[in-house]
C-alpha cells in the first residue's frame, strides 16, 4: 500500500482515551466514515489485498464490520451476511463463545445464511485480541462453510489477535 494512502487514512482514525473504560484506547472510525474519499480508499485497499480471490459471501462483524463488510460486498458483488451479538437476530442461529478479559461474550448467524461449502470473507473495523473474529470463524464453520481470510482496518499488533485465526489468511490496511 503506497505510504500516501495510508497516512491519509490514520488522519482519519481519532484516538479516544479511557473509552469505553478506563486504561483503553479506543480507536475511532468515525471521521473515516464520514469523509467518501477516505471511506472508498479503505473499500479499494481491501478489494486490492484481496487479490481477486473469489468468495461466495462477505460476513461483517457487529457493529463496525457492517459499515466496511456491506461496502465490501456490494464492491465484490456478492452477498453480505451480520453476525451479531446474542438475540438480535429473529430465526435460528448458531452461536459462539469467547473469553473476554473478565467473563465470556458471544456472536450468532443464521442457520440458514451460508451454503455449505461457501468460501466467505470475514470484516470488522479492528482486530484486538481477536476472540471475537475467531468465534466468527467458528459459526462460519458450523454452517459448513470455510474463511478465505479476515480483513480488518485496523491491527493491534501488540496484542497478537492474528495468532488466534491463523492459519487463515488476515489483511490488515492500518497496523498499529
Ligand atoms: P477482539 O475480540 O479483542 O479482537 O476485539 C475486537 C472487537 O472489539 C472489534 O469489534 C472492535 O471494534 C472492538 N475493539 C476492541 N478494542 C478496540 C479499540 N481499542 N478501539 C476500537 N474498537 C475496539
Amino acid at each position: 500500500m503506497s505510504d500516501e494512502r495510508s497516512s491519509f487514512l490514520r488522519s482519519r482514525i481519532r484516538d479516544i482515551a479511557d473509552f469505553p473504560k478506563e486504561g483503553i484506547l479506543f480507536k475511532d472510525i468515525t471521521p473515516l466514515l464520514a469523509d467518501v474519499e477516505a471511506f472508498r480508499t479503505s473499500i479499494q485497499l481491501m478489494v486490492e489485498a484481496l487479490d481477486g480471490e473469489s468468495v461466495d459471501a462477505v460476513i461483517g462483524i457487529e457493529s463496525r464490520g457492517f459499515m466496511f463488510g456491506a461496502a465490501l460486498a456490494d464492491k465484490l458483488g456478492v452477498g453480505f451476511v451480520p453476525v451479531r451479538k446474542p438475540e438480535k437476530l429473529p430465526a435460528a442461529t448458531y452461536r459462539a463463545e469467547y473469553e473476554l478479559e473478565y467473563g465470556s461474550d458471544a456472536v450468532e448467524i443464521h442457520r440458514d445464511a451460508l451454503e455449505a461449502g461457501d468460501c466467505v470473507v470475514v470484516v470488522d473495523d479492528l482486530i484486538a485480541t481477536g476472540g471475537t473474529a475467531a468465534a466468527t470463524a467458528a459459526l462460519v464453520e458450523r454452517c459448513g462453510a470455510s474463511v478465505a481470510a479476515f480483513v480488518f482496518v485496523i491491527n493491534l499488533v501488540a496484542l497478537e489477535g492474528t495468532k488466534k485465526l491463523a492459519p487463515h489468511k488476515v489483511i490488515s490496511i492500518l497496523d498499529y
